[in-house]
């Protein structure tokens, strides 16, 4: 990876080439990856969130005109739109992410500014770290910084869920814009997505947060993330309640046997995680490998046999990954279906562990993984 003043430089001359001169205003917002929970986050239950040092930025500078012009150096693409439109860019829909973000802020009633903007990301595209709240949150302080207003880290986060939503359409919960905006440097955040108030957790020393991507593709406005959603809330909705998160293990066990045998398996697991999101908080700050293996171990394997989203090259990367050196536990991370996984690894193995997972990935798929270590980063922000 390319160090800060090499990323700056290449961005810098990459404003250059495409709009002419030095960019005025540099933005940054985190990817994340969740230590547990995700799909907990819609059913407002707790997640176990890390904001990660790999993140994205926006060199921008003010053009005095109302159109936003963007350069993608991940996509080697350009695409503009205007703030006085709500029309979407059928050929770039990229740019949908940032499009939106203007469309929340400008009903907030916000002065916007347009702008010419270079983009470059370090999270992985569709891989389940979200690149997409990572680009909407660092477009949203963009345009923060340029209008000369500031909104809270929480405001801004709900209006970038809210513009993924609305005008991307991907109807996500609010974890991934919540870390993106809210991280703390140094620390994992347990989110309650019900009151939408988070706590630092700190990782035990000697413990490291490895990603694992299987290198394997998922696209999350699919029907799958979607269905699940929809399961979740008919389960919801047969018990009596606004969400899984107002039904209690007792009541749900006293009543799984009504419900559709799919719904019953969906919101088993929704429960279940969420327990473990709260009890892998205590473990993770204690230390405590028994319960780290333990509790990653039944988050798979829910994730396999009750929320069915557990992709082959999942399956691979994780017996890949509990065989390798240094392993405390593993499990899925983002959405599933393929993507990033996570593992916790003791700090003095985290080579050896990196090079045995990429080696007998290698040889079960022929695919070349990518297998790094993250720590917690800062909230979108200026850089
Ligand atoms: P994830 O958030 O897990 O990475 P998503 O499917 O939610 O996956 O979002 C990925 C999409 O976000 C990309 O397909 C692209 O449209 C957009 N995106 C994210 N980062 C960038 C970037 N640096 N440049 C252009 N588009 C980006
Ligand atoms: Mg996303």
């Amino acid at each position: 990876m390319k160090s800060s003043t090499q990323r700056r430089e290449v961005i810098a001359k990459e404003f250059l080439n495409c709009f002419g001169g030095d960019p005025q205003c540099w933005c940054r917002a985190p990817g994340r990856v969740d230590l547990m929970g995700s799909h907990t986050d819609y059913n407002l239950g707790a997640v176990l969130t890390l904001p990660i040092g790999r993140d994205t930025w926006i060199a921008a500078r003010p053009n005095h005109s109302r159109t936003v012009n963007l350069h993608s150096l991940n996509l080697g693409a350009d695409a503009s739109f205007s703030l006085d439109s709500t029309e979407k860019n059928l050929d770039q829909p990229w740019i949908d992410y940032v499009h939106g973000v203007a469309e929340e802020l400008r009903e907030e009633g916000l002065r916007l500014v347009g702008f010419d903007g270079v983009i470059h990301s370090t999270v992985p595209l569709s891989s389940g770290l979200s690149s997409s709240a990572a680009l909407e949150c660092a477009a949203a302080t963009v345009f923060e910084v340029l209008g000369g207003w500031q909104l809270t880290p929480l405001k801004k986060a709900l209006l970038c869920q809210r513009s993924e939503n609305r005008y991307v359409g991907v109807n996500c919960g609010i974890l991934d814009q919540f870390t993106s905006c809210m991280g703390e440097e140094g620390c994992a955040l347990l989110l309650d997505c019900r009151d939408l108030t988070s706590r630092p957790v700190a990782i035990a020393e000697g413990i490291r947060i490895v990603i694992c991507d299987t290198k394997s593709k998922r696209e999350l406005a699919g029907s799958e993330y979607g269905e699940r959603r929809a399961d979740c809330e008919e389960g919801a909705r047969l018990l009596g309640a606004s969400s899984l998160r107002e039904v209690g293990f007792a009541q749900f066990s006293a009543r799984e046997h009504e419900l559709p045998p799919q719904v019953a398996k969906r919101c088993r697991f929704i429960l279940e995680e969420h327990a473990r999101v709260l009890a892998l908080a205590g473990a993770l700050s204690a230390g405590d490998r028994a319960l780290i293996r333990h509790l990653t171990a039944a988050s798979f394997d829910g994730a396999c046999q009750l929320y069915e989203i557990a992709a082959p090259a999942m399956h691979t990367m994780m017996a890949a990954m509990l065989e390798a050196p240094g392993v405390i536990g593993a499990r899925q991370a983002g959405a599933g279906f393929g993507g990033c996984m996570v593992a916790f690894v003791e700090a003095a193995q985290v080579e050896a562990f990196a090079a045995a997972v990429r080696s007998r990935y290698a040889t079960a798929t022929g695919i070349e993984s990518e297998i790094y270590p993250v720590t917690a980063a800062a909230g979108a922000g200026m850089i």
